[in-house]
C-alpha cells in the first residue's frame, strides 16, 4: 500500500446560492445554503484515501464545530489525524462562497491554517519517515512550504508540490521539489517571461502543467508530451486538479513509470468532474481501474 503525507490546508465552505449578489451595504434573501469540506490540502488527502493510499494528514482545525467536521471527515475517508492538531485560540479555516449570477465570489479566511507553521512541521516529522511520497500545496504558510523541501531533500522523500494558488517559487524551492503540478495559470505565475515549452524544458520529467480537458503536458528529456484527458460529461469541475494531484502521488508511490501515472491520474480526475462537489466527484479505487480497461 502506497504511503502518502499530505500537508496542508482543511477548511469548510460554506456555500450561499441567490439569485443576485448583494451590493455595499445591502441584503437580499438567498435560495440555499450548504457546508462541504473543503481545503487543497483536506481535498487530496481524501483523494489519495479513496484510491487506496495509507494517507497522513499534516495540518490544524480550529476549536470550533467546523473544525469537528473537518475531522469527522478525514475519519470517515479513512485518513490518519494523529498529525492533524487542533488550534485553541482560532478558527477553523472556511470558504465563504456566493454563488449568483452564473458566477461564484469567495472570501477565504485561512484561520488554523496559517498555524501549520515550521515549527509544527518540526515536531510531526516522525510521520516523514516511513512515507513513500510526500504532498503540499500552497494554502499554508510560504515558510512551511520552503522548510518542508528543505527536510524532504534531507530525508530523500520524493515531494510532490502542487504550485496552487499561484505565487512565485524561489529556484531553491523549485529544485527541492521532485515533482511541480500547476495549472496553466499558475505555470505562467511561476516562469515569467517564459513561454510553457521553454520552462517544460528545463525541467524534464518534473513539470507537469495541467491544462484542463486538454490533458497534461510535460517533456520526457527528448520530447514534449500531451496526455490527453479523457472525454466526459463536465458537470463540475472543482477539485479535478485536487484529485489529479492525489492520484499522481498515488501511482508514482506505487512505482509506476511515469507516463502509466500521469494516465491515472487524468482518469481519476476526469471522473470527478461528472459529479457536483470538489470531494462529492473524488472516485475509489475500482471507478478507476474499470474506466482504464
Ligand atoms: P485545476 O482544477 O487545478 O485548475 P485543471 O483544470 O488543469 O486544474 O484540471 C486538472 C486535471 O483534471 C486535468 O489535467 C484533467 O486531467 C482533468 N480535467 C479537468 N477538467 C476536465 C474536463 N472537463 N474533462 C476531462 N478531464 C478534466
Amino acid at each position: 500500500m502506497a504511503k502518502i503525507i499530505v500537508v496542508g490546508s482543511s477548511s469548510v465552505d460554506l456555500v450561499v446560492t441567490a439569485a443576485r449578489r448583494p451590493g455595499a451595504g445591502e441584503t437580499v434573501l438567498g435560495e440555499g445554503f450548504v457546508t462541504v469540506p473543503g481545503g487543497k490540502g483536506a481535498n487530496q488527502a481524501v483523494a489519495a484515501a479513496r484510491l487506496g493510499a495509507e494517507v497522513t494528514m499534516i495540518g490544524r482545525v480550529g476549536d470550533d464545530l467546523y473544525g469537528q467536521e473537518i475531522l469527522n471527515n478525514f475519519k470517515r475517508n479513512k485518513v490518519s489525524i494523529e498529525y492533524v492538531e487542533p488550534v485553541t485560540h482560532l478558527a477553523s479555516g472556511t470558504a465563504h462562497i456566493v454563488l449568483a449570477e452564473g458566477d461564484n465570489s469567495i472570501v477565504v479566511v485561512p484561520a488554523a491554517n496559517n498555524e501549520v507553521t515550521p515549527a509544527y512541521l518540526a515536531k510531526s516529522k516522525d510521520a516523514f519517515r516511513e512515507a513513500d511520497i510526500l504532498l503540499i500545496q500552497q494554502e499554508i504558510p510560504e515558510d512551511t512550504v520552503a522548510y518542508v523541501g528543505e527536510l524532504c531533500r534531507e530525508m530523500q522523500l520524493p515531494l510532490l508540490l502542487n504550485p496552487a494558488p499561484a505565487r512565485p517559487l524561489t529556484e531553491e524551492m523549485i529544485a527541492n521539489a521532485t515533482y511541480l503540478t500547476p495549472n496553466e495559470h499558475e505555470a505562467k505565475v511561476l516562469f515569467p517571461g517564459l513561454s510553457l515549452s521553454e520552462a517544460l524544458r528545463r525541467y524534464p520529467n518534473k513539470l507537469f502543467i495541467t491544462e484542463g480537458s486538454r490533458g497534461v503536458r510535460f517533456f520526457d528529456g527528448e520530447q514534449e508530451v500531451l496526455v490527453p484527458s479523457y472525454k466526459v460529461d463536465a458537470v463540475d469541475t472543482t477539485g479535478a486538479g485536487d484529485t489529479f494531484n492525489a492520484a499522481f502521488a498515488v501511482a508514482l508511490a506505487e512505482g509506476k513509470p511515469i507516463r502509466e501515472c500521469v494516465r491515472f491520474a487524468n482518469r481519476a480526475a476526469s471522473l470527478s468532474v461528472t459529479k457536483f462537489g470538489a470531494q462529492g466527484g473524488m472516485p475509489i479505487r475500482r471507478e478507476v481501474e474499470e474506466q482504464m480497461q
